[in-house]
C-alpha cells in the first residue's frame, strides 16, 4: 500500500439539489417516515443559548425537525445497525451551547422501514427557529469518490504534497474538512474507541446548490459517531 492509500477512505458527497421528495425518500429536508404511534423527539431545551431568537426559549421544550433521511439502499455506506435500514436525523433548529459545539442540537434514529404502517399526520412544527438552521427540501444524486486526508491529518511530511482536496460539501465517511479547528481526535465516552465523522452537513456544496443552511462560520456540522457501535453517544463538531 502507498503511503497516499493509507490515507485515502471511501465517501459519499450527497449532492443535494431542490426537489419533491416523500417518506419513502431519502432527502434533505422532507417529510420523514414516522410512525403515528411513537412519541416524536423533543428537545428538553436545557442547553438553548441566550441569543437571537432562540434567547425566548431557553429551557423551554422544542420539537425536532427532520432534517435528513438516509435509506441503506441509496447509502450502503453508512453503518446501520442490525435491524435497521433508515437513518434519521433530527436538529433542533435553535441555538445550543454544547460540550465544544455551538448550533443546532442533533438526534439520531436508526429506523427499521419495513415496520412503520401508519405515519403520524403532521410533523409537530417549533414555535420559534433560527433560520440559519433550517433545510430547504432537496432530493439527493449521492457522488461516490475516494476521499484523502486534509493536510491537517498528514505527517509533517506529507503535508504540502499535491493532493485532491477535502471536500467541504455535505457528505458521508470520508475526512474532516478541517478549517477553523483540528485535528482533534475524538474519543466514545461509553467505550473508549475512536470516533470518526459519520455524515457531514454543509453550509456550502461543491454544485452551488446549498441547502440554505449554515453551521457555524460557513461551515460544516460534523457528525462523528463509534466506529465499535454507532449506537453509542454521537459527537458534534462545527468547524
Ligand atoms: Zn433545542
Ligand atoms: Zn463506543
Amino acid at each position: 500500500m502507498s503511503i497516499k492509500e493509507s490515507f485515502a477512505r471511501p465517501a459519499v458527497l450527497l449532492n443535494p439539489l431542490g426537489g419533491d421528495p416523500t417518506d419513502a425518500d431519502s432527502h434533505i429536508g422532507g417529510p420523514m417516515l414516522w410512525p403515528i404511534d411513537e412519541p416524536w423527539p423533543w428537545c428538553d431545551g436545557v442547553t438553548h443559548d441566550d441569543l437571537d431568537a432562540t434567547a425566548g426559549a431557553v429551557g423551554v421544550r422544542m420539537p425536532f425537525v427532520g432534517a435528513v433521511q438516509l435509506y441503506q439502499r441509496d447509502f450502503p455506506e453508512l453503518p446501520f445497525p442490525p435491524g435497521a435500514d433508515l437513518l434519521q436525523v433530527f436538529l433542533c433548529t435553535l441555538h445550543h451551547d454544547l460540550d465544544d459545539c455551538f448550533g443546532p442540537d442533533v438526534r439520531l434514529v436508526w429506523r427499521d422501514s419495513t415496520t412503520v404502517v401508519e405515519l403520524i399526520e403532521e410533523e409537530p412544527e417549533p414555535s420559534v427557529q433560527e433560520e440559519i438552521y433550517v433545510p430547504t427540501v432537496n432530493v439527493l444524486e449521492p457522488i461516490r469518490y475516494t476521499e484523502y486526508a486534509h493536510s491537517f491529518d498528514r505527517p509533517a511530511d506529507l503535508r504540502d504534497a499535491d493532493w485532491p482536496e477535502t471536500s467541504a460539501g455535505s457528505k458521508i465517511g470520508g475526512w474532516t474538512c478541517w478549517w477553523q479547528s483540528g485535528p482533534i481526535t475524538f474519543t466514545c465516552p461509553e467505550c473508549g474507541s475512536e470516533q470518526r465523522q459519520m455524515l457531514s452537513l454543509a453550509t456550502s456544496e461543491p454544485s452551488g446548490e446549498n441547502v440554505e443552511w449554515a453551521f457555524g462560520r460557513d461551515g460544516n456540522l460534523n457528525i462523528l459517531t463509534c466506529v465499535k457501535d454507532v449506537l453509542h453517544p454521537v459527537h458534534l463538531h462545527i468547524d
